[in-house]
Parts: C-alpha cells; sequence; structure tokens
C-alpha cells in the first residue's frame, strides 16, 4: 500500500472518531426549562461532559456550565430571533464565537476553531499544494503553453525533452516530477473518497 494513502486514511479515522459533536440543538428545551442542574443524556460523553448547571444572567441570557477537569466551561445559548427557523447558537467556551456545534474533546468542550481539527477539506491543503509544485516544475520543463500542462491526469513519462536541455538533466527533472506526481496521486484519490468529488473536478478544469 502506498505510504500517502495509508496516511490519509488512518487521518480520516481519528477525526470522526476521538471527538464526540453535540449540536446546538441539544441545548434548545433548556431555553424554557426551570433553572439548574441538567445532564445531557448520551453514553458518549463523559460524566464532566454530560453534568450542567443552567443559570441565566441579568440580560436574559441563559447559559450552561460544565466543570471538566475542575476548570469551567461557559457555554451561552443564543437564539437567533432574526430567522423565521428560531435556530440556537451555542458560544465556545475558548474563542466566545456562536458555533452550531461544539466538540467534547478529553478535558474540554470547545468549537472546530479552537480545537484545529483537521477535516477534510483542512487535510487537502498539503494535496493541493503538492498540485501546484508538480503543475510549477511541469511549466519550468515544457512551458506554459504545453498543451494539458496543468493536467493532472495527463501522463508526463513521454512528453519530449526540451532541445536545449541535456538529456541527464532532462531525466533529472522529469523523473522528479514523476516521483511527486506518485505522491500526488494517493492523496487525491482519498481525497475524492471523502468529499464528493466536485472540488476535485472543479480543480482539473483550471
Ligand atoms: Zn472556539
Amino acid at each position: 500500500m502506498p505510504k500517502g494513502h495509508h496516511y490519509g486514511r488512518t487521518q480520516t479515522r481519528a477525526y470522526t472518531g476521538e471527538y464526540h459533536r453535540i449540536n446546538a440543538n441539544v441545548f434548545k428545551p433548556l431555553l424554557t426549562t426551570p433553572l439548574g442542574s441538567y445532564s445531557i443524556n448520551s453514553e458518549y460523553l463523559s460524566d464532566n461532559h454530560r453534568k450542567l448547571v443552567l443559570k441565566e444572567n441579568e440580560n436574559g441570557v441563559r447559559y450552561v456550565t460544565f466543570t471538566i477537569n475542575k476548570t469551567p466551561h461557559q457555554i451561552a445559548l443564543k437564539l437567533d430571533n432574526s430567522s423565521a427557523s428560531n435556530k440556537l447558537y451555542i458560544t465556545c467556551p475558548y474563542c466566545q464565537k456562536q458555533r452550531q456545534h461544539l466538540y467534547a474533546i478529553k478535558h474540554a468542550y470547545a468549537c472546530r476553531q479552537c480545537i484545529g481539527l483537521h477535516y477534510a477539506s483542512q487535510s487537502e491543503r498539503p494535496q493541493e499544494r503538492l498540485m501546484r509544485r508538480i503543475r510549477k516544475l511541469r511549466k519550468e520543463l515544457w512551458g506554459f503553453d504545453w498543451p494539458e500542462v496543468n493536467n493532472m491526469f495527463e501522463q508526463i513519462a513521454y512528453w519530449p525533452k526540451p532541445k536545449w536541455m541535456r538529456w541527464k538533466t532532462f531525466e533529472q527533472k522529469r523523473n522528479n516530477i514523476i516521483l511527486l506526481e506518485k505522491k500526488y496521486w494517493p492523496m487525491a484519490i482519498t481525497q475524492m473518497k471523502t468529499t464528493f468529488g466536485d472540488r476535485f473536478m472543479a480543480e482539473k478544469s483550471n
């Protein structure tokens, strides 16, 4: 199995398994219930991630406090009255931004950004970087106007040597690109499997 492929698969698994995502809607009943202590009924959450105290501040904003690892995690419940759906947002205890989801990690509740969760869309960055590099090296060797120079589906193995270049130099440069493309494809395939493929197709038509 190519190394890159294995790497991508391991990553994908980690994202979905190690964090438990809670949706803001979980807290919706707490907008109308009496203040006090509650517990989220979920087998995925630790005791500390379940138990909460519901309070209300002087502005009438309700918030819940989880005590995780002896640290209070305050999450405000903010109803968006501007939309017809009355969407509920919860604030991240770390950045205070309004979120639709928070993640239960070992000793905290936090939003995706604060945790630095690597989603599929983020893990495509190394792949995109690699693609840009391959295209750049191709252009250096065959020129900007070479047909299919940007087409990652096109094999470069039989593309001709520029007239002015020594064979040895050419082969070195070409083999380097071939090597990078071998690294690129397992990443691209993993990417196609983890997203819906539309982004990938868009890249192709550039
Ligand atoms: Zn945050």
